[in-house]
């Protein structure tokens, strides 16, 4: 990935190690073992002997095999005078201890400065998180006829991911939510070995990784007659979901985006149900930037990838999310997941 930094000024380098940043500057797959020297005049991989072979094959950019037990003294032979910048999202405080004592360098704390860049996302980029979501949009056809009375939860999760997995994705976005009747005013639950019953809601919350990439969906199904609270509900987030994808592009905030999903809830009523934001950046990171919430200032820009997931959560009743994955082009959006979001009994 060709990425051009915007480094604090004082800064001659950007030391990388929050490993989704380190993958987004050097392609390398195992990015927790590995750090970035970022420099305007070429950077590099430094990584340790286990992955000799890998990273020569994988990385876009130079690397150097080093050996962990020796510290960070290694790195002064790249460093030019000056200050070197880190990622305080990306260090624990004993190793950023011993970095200061291993290059007796000035230090500067950064944070933001690879995640500004993987906001608006390359065509590459998107076509590996659309890869994503239309494997997942597959692996939702598939997973329909197991979602029934008395089918557990954890069995509906296991099932739909082995198929992502036997099917194209390197791993599961993240642990599933597969959350029925009560358990779906659970925002996160994730799948439990609760039996599915006849009458509820059952709410599936998914995604793929291919390539580093991940996409991000939600569907909420019945199975049989949910009855017409929760039917109403359903149609209450199914609006709000409309709205936002009608308000989304580029120029509005996530803030206003927000807004416009969370006024349609609020007007039925369900205002105090509706309890996280209404979206995120989707990427190299499942939550990434840009995140859509009611303090998000963030302008939507042509390129981001981002969700749009209003939910409804009554408490010891029941829950609705739907959410969408979608690109965001010159105009407005293009949808990346293409399952049926229309009420669905099973
Ligand atoms: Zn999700
Ligand atoms: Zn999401």
């Amino acid at each position: 990935m060709k990425a051009k930094l915007q480094l604090p000024e004082e800064a001659s380098a950007l030391l990388v190690t929050h490993p989704a940043n380190v993958r987004y500057l050097s392609g390398f797959s195992a990015p927790s073992d590995g750090m970035v020297l970022y420099r305007p005049s070429g950077s590099l991989l430094f990584t340790d002997s286990r992955y000799s072979e890998q990273a020569q094959a994988e990385s876009t950019i130079e690397v150097e095999i080093v050996d962990p037990r020796e510290g960070y003294a290694f790195l002064r032979k790249h460093l030019d005078v000056g200050v070197l910048a880190y990622e305080a999202h990306g260090m624990s405080c004993e190793r950023l201890r011993k970095i200061a004592s291993d290059l007796k360098i000035k230090l500067m704390a950064t944070t933001g400065v690879v995640e500004e860049a993987r906001l608006v996302k390359s065509k590459e980029e998107v076509q590996l998180i659309a890869a994503a979501a239309r494997l997942s949009d597959e692996g939702f056809t598939h997973i329909l006829p197991f979602i029934k009375a008395g089918a557990k939860e954890l069995d509906v999760a296991l099932e739909l991911e082995f198929w992502l997995r036997k099917n194209g994705a390197e791993a599961a976005a993240f642990d599933f939510i597969v959350a029925s009747g009560a358990r779906g005013s659970l925002p996160h639950g994730v799948a439990s070995d609760k039996a599915i019953a006849a009458g509820e809601l059952v709410t599936l919350d998914f995604g793929a990784v291919i390539k580093g990439y991940h996409s991000d969906m939600t569907r909420t199904v019945a199975v049989g007659h949910a009855g017409e609270e929760m039917r109403r509900v359903y149609e209450v987030v199914a609006r709000a979901l409309q709205t936002a994808i009608e308000a989304a592009r580029p120029g509005v905030s996530g803030s206003e985006l927000d807004k416009a999903a969370r006024d349609v809830i609020a007007e039925e009523g369900y205002g105090a149900y509706f309890v996280h934001s209404l979206g995120h950046g989707v990427g190299l990171e499942i939550h990434e930037r840009p995140f859509l919430n009611s303090r998000s200032d963030t302008i939507l820009r042509e390129g981001m990838v981002i969700t749009l997931e209003p939910g409804v959560y009554l408490p010891h009743r029941g829950g609705v999310r739907i959410e969408e994955l979608a690109l965001v082009t010159e105009r407005g959006i293009e949808l990346l997941s293409h399952s049926p979001k229309e009420y669905l009994e099973l």
